[in-house]
């Protein structure tokens, strides 16, 4: 791993960084962006002009082509400067799933629709019961002519009640071996049969939901590769949601703020002063265990039992981040009005916020299990 850029690499961050100090790009919210973002239509086209909304795709569809190293300059520099970053599931782990497995007619159909900010994609993935175990997923879908009529149910769904499609696991074939019998599917949200309740979490935000299917008709033709072999291709995009792991900037960036606060207000004091030390600490590790996950992937290797430390080490750290603000900031901390509260109520909605992100994306003992069997080869327990 070289930890400098080289020249050309130099020259590229300098054209992010030129960018953004001109560019009025929207701030990313402090609570890790469970929040609701405002209407950004300016911002995507600035973005798409460049080929910069979906960075990472080939040019051939709409994107930069940017390589991994390439790429992963760009998102710590938009970190760097808090810069919003467009995306979203269609734009993260959707199109680069239809790149790779999609048929030509799905392409078409889908992928300038997401570069174009027109279509808003969820995961329709975990269901109750069936989340770190997601094989176990029991929602079904019968063929039916030249539909599969589906009837279920998916919990945790981010985004669904502002969605206009959902990708999708359902079962297909109950008698085969639970990994065997799935199959990934497109759905239209405004099918009829679907019915989206709000979940409303601790810190009061409505982030995800419950989705309910009642005979909903999808056209068989919306299967994505082949029917009952989408447990593969699900996983596929489970990858690509794993390895995204641009905030370890972003949590220094949280922690550079409550520093200011807390010398600015006078809190510090010598337990507060040990956190933050150790807090900084860990933000460099953070980022030295991203640049592992860049290493391996620039080096067209898969990463796997790195991207679980990565995810593990960062979303804790978050949770140890908010924590220590908390420690800091002392009763008032835990206010949230905005007009009384320390960083207009900040501080309490990351604390809160943070709880679901060793949750999010696979729970910590899960990724602790896959360092133990495929990073340590230990055996199952
Ligand atoms: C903010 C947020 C957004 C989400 N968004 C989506 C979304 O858009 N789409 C979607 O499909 N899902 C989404 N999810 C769901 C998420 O993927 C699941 O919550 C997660 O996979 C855990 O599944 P579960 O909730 O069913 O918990 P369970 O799997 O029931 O786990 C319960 C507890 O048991 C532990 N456990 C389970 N299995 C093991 C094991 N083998 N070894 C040790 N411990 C174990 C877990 O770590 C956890 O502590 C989201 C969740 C959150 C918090």
């Amino acid at each position: 791993m070289k930890f400098n850029d080289s020249p050309e690499q130099a020259t590229w961050r300098t054209e992010v960084r030129d960018f953004l100090k001109t560019a009025d790009a929207p701030q990313m919210p402090d609570d890790g962006g469970f929040e609701e973002l405002p209407d950004m239509k300016d911002w995507r086209q600035k973005l798409a002009k460049r080929g910069w909304i979906a960075a990472a795709w080939p040019k051939e569809y709409g994107g930069a082509g940017l390589s991994v190293t390439d790429q992963f300059i760009m998102n710590e520099e938009f970190a760097e400067s808090r810069a919003v970053q467009m995306g979203g599931a269609g734009v993260g782990f959707l199109g680069p799933t239809l790149i790779t497995y999609g048929n030509e007619d799905q392409k078409k159909e889908h992928l300038s629709r997401i570069l174009a900010g027109e279509t808003q994609w969820c995961q329709g993935y975990s269901e109750p019961g069936s989340g770190s175990d997601l094989a176990s997923l029991q929602t079904r879908a019968i063929r039916d002519g030249d539909d599969f009529v589906i009837n279920g149910q998916k919990i945790w769904t981010s985004g669904a009640h502002n969605s206009d499609w959902m990708f999708m696991l359902a079962r297909t074939d109950p008698d085969a071996p639970k990994h065997r019998g799935i199959t990934y599917l497109l759905l239209d949200m405004k099918t009829p049969g679907i019915t989206v309740r709000p979940l409303i979490n601790m810190a009061n935000r409505h982030g995800f939901n419950e989705v309910f299917f009642e005979d909903v008709r999808v056209p068989a033709k919306n299967v994505v590769g082949e029917v009952n072999r989408g447990w593969y291709i699900g996983a596929t995009t489970l990858d690509f949601e794993r390895s995204s792991i641009g905030n370890s900037v972003g949590q220094r960036q949280i922690l550079e703020r409550y520093l200011e606060y807390v010398r600015a207000k006078n809190l510090m004091s010598p337990k507060v002063r040990t956190e933050f030390v150790d807090r900084w600490v860990e933000a460099g590790v953070a980022k030295l265990l991203s640049y592992q996950v860049i290493s391996i992937q620039a080096s067209g290797r898969v990463p796997n039992h790195e991207a679980s430390i990565a995810k593990l080490f960062n979303s804790e750290l978050g949770q140890r981040i908010a924590r220590t603000a908390m420690t800091a900031f002392g009763m008032s901390g835990a206010l949230t009005d905005p007009a009384k509260a320390p960083l207009s109520g900040r501080a309490a909605m990351t604390y809160m916020g943070s709880v679901a992100s060793t949750i999010a994306g696979g729970t910590s003992e899960v990724q602790r299990n896959i360092v133990a069997t495929r990073g340590l080869g230990l055996p199952r327990a």
